[in-house]
């Protein structure tokens, strides 16, 4: 028998609020440490075009590092394949900030999705223009896949993390050193702190990775990348969307999914569904806490999987 979405999304955001252990919201950018932890929502685009949302799936969060995943379908529509040779497409086994890496691998990051890999995936987007025109585009881009003009930046959330983000800045001058940040490290983070700090809500966040979920269709029918490039999208968000624990979440949910320390997470059905789950409390690896254990319960209740068939 199918499963009823609209009794499983409010069944699941019933189990949620009334969850102990909801991890810790981000303390590293002040902005985002006073976000109330007790909040959780849950969106579901399906393929068919019905949507399904419970708890608090209108409220809009910081999406942070689920912008890498817009970002990077930019990044791929102006330089093509040969984004890879400045960025990896390996789990880095790593942080999500770490610097590790870089000095052995000659400042070429792992994968876009870490914070790294992200920031050459901005310098790339920002193409020789000031980072207002670029944060216009990413925005445009994100309205677009939405059909939703209202969605804007938190400048609050922005500036707190262009004023804070001492590790980025790190990231961004150490890359530059190896040539693989080519503008000035302060431009670059003015893209990618605004980037980061786009508010979206769980149901918006649902509707824009519909392209995803479609094999690069946009639900109006337009074409937003190709068939192949939506399943490599995809298969880097298995691999690499959740950083250290990109593995774990492989494990326990088994589909494509992109988290950011705002507490939401992305994910994908292939054919099937968009999914944007939220609660802002993070498990050590700055992942979602109650998003994971929602997508958990959701992947087994429905059967949906990349590793089982349709
Ligand atoms: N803006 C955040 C940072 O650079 C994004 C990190 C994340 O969401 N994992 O630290």
């Amino acid at each position: 028998m199918p499963v009823d979405l609209a009794e499983l999304t409010a069944e699941i955001a019933a189990a949620m609020a009334g969850a102990e252990d909801r991890g810790q919201v981000a303390r590293y950018i002040p902005e985002l440490a006073g976000v109330d932890p007790a909040q959780f929502g849950i969106a579901i685009a399906t393929a068919d075009g019905r949507m399904f949302a419970a708890g608090d799936a209108d409220t809009g969060f910081s999406i942070q590092s689920i912008s890498k995943v817009f970002a990077l379908t930019l990044a791929l529509g102006k330089v093509g394949d040969q984004l890879w040779e400045r960025v990896g497409r390996e789990p880095s086994g790593n942080a999500f900030n770490s610097i590790v890496q870089l000095e052995q691998e000659h400042g070429i990051p792992r994968n876009p999705f870490i914070n790294a890999g992200a920031i050459v995936v901005s310098d790339v987007n920002l193409g020789g223009h000031q980072p207002r025109v670029a944060i216009g585009e990413i925005l445009r881009f994100v309205h677009y896949l939405t059909g939703d003009d209202s969605i804007a930046i938190d400048e609050a959330v922005a500036a707190s993390e262009g004023a804070t983000g001492y590790r980025n800045i790190a990231l961004a001058n150490y890359m530059r050193a190896f040539g693989n940040v080519r503008h000035s490290p302060e431009l670059v983070l003015g893209l990618y702190v605004h980037q980061c700090a786009i508010e979206m809500s769980c149901r918006q966040l649902a509707l824009a990775g519909r392209y995803l979920m479609l094999d690069g269709r946009h639900p109006d029918g337009g074409r937003v990348v190709s068939p192949g490039r939506a399943r490599r999208i995809n298969a880097l968000m298995l691999t690499c969307g959740h950083y250290d624990a990109s593995g774990d979440f492989a494990f326990r949910v088994g589909i494509p999914g992109k988290s950011g320390v705002g507490g939401g997470i992305l994910a994908i059905v292939p054919g099937r569904a968009s999914i944007a789950v939220w609660s802002p409390g993070l498990t050590e690896a700055g992942n979602s806490r109650l998003g994971g254990q929602a997508l958990e319960i959701l992947a087994r209740r429905t059967g949906w999987s990349i590793f089982s068939p349709p």
